[in-house]
């Protein structure tokens, strides 16, 4: 099928900023990953790991295999990519701030296996779904979980608490309603943010539930339309001025990006 796609984070990327879209997807300049992204594939993989086989168990793998699977994440994207360190990490030395990233890593993901893991029996886990559209560009959505209760869930990781207008306004979650419904005929029953939130305390869970409805699949393909006919038109402009996202702290590309005038 030679037809290209959007995914869900693409559009998520190229509704926060095109340019930034361009620079990934265009030119294929990829950002190596930071130290929260390191600890967040390590997580993710310790999930998919066990929900993939408690398809079949309906049983959560023992706490040690939760540990030694986000550990072996946590590696095997150190061993394949570069890391991106804030100069503070650099200062502290990058074996150092590794070692301590994996512990957390680790860490979390035992939090994981006791407080959320159990709450779900899976039915789809990392499912693609490819919903055919009429315009340039298919819709590609990756459920990374729905459960036997027709839940969406979506696990995060991270300092950050997300509000309730955060997740009614995910295009993501959207994105994996409209794929859900597209593959079970039926609309998933809610949508679930499902977070683990690090504080000076330690991981804390937060945990927020949305719904989708029919106009906002529509306005979802009408998005899709907009987004593609900008890329058939080359057309990337940058973030709106003051994003939060446009800083050196959240955009890879902010030391090289030729819209930004103060390099602080
Ligand atoms: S620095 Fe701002 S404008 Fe430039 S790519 Fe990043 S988000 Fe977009």
């Amino acid at each position: 099928m030679n037809k290209p796609h959007l995914s869900q984070s693409q559009l998520d990327t190229f509704c926060k900023c095109p340019e930034a879209w361009r620079r990934r997807y265009l030119e294929g300049h990829r950002i190596p990953p930071g130290i929260a992204a390191l600890k967040g594939s390590g997580v993710h993989k310790a999930a998919e790991i066990n929900f993939r086989q408690k398809i079949e168990t309906h049983e959560d793998l023992p706490l040690d295999e939760f540990r030694e699977a986000a550990a072996d994440g946590f590696d095997h994207r150190v061993s394949r990519e570069d890391v991106a360190l804030t100069p503070e990490e650099s200062s502290r030395g990058r074996r150092l701030v590794l070692a301590e990233a994996k512990d957390a890593t680790v860490a979390m993901a035992e939090f994981h296996a006791e407080n959320q893991a159990p709450e779900y029996q899976p039915e789809l886990v990392e499912a693609r779904v490819r919903i055919l559209l009429s315009g340039k560009h298919d819709l590609l959505a990756v459920i990374d979980l729905a459960d036997d209760q027709r839940r969406i869930v979506d696990f995060k990781n991270g300092k950050r608490r997300f509000s309730q207008e955060d997740v009614d306004g995910s295009v993501q979650f959207t994105a994996y309603a409209a794929a859900y419904q597209g593959l079970k005929g039926e609309p998933p029953s809610s949508l679930v943010q499902d977070c683990i939130v690090t504080t000076a305390k330690g991981p804390t869970r937060q945990r927020v539930e949305t719904a989708r409805e029919p106009a906002d699949f529509r306005a979802l393909g009408r998005r899709i339309e907009a987004v593609s006919s900008a890329i058939e038109a080359g057309v990337f402009p940058p973030a709106p001025p003051g994003a939060w996202w446009c800083s050196a702290a959240w955009c890879g590309y902010h030391r090289t990006c030729p819209y930004v005038s103060k390099r602080s």
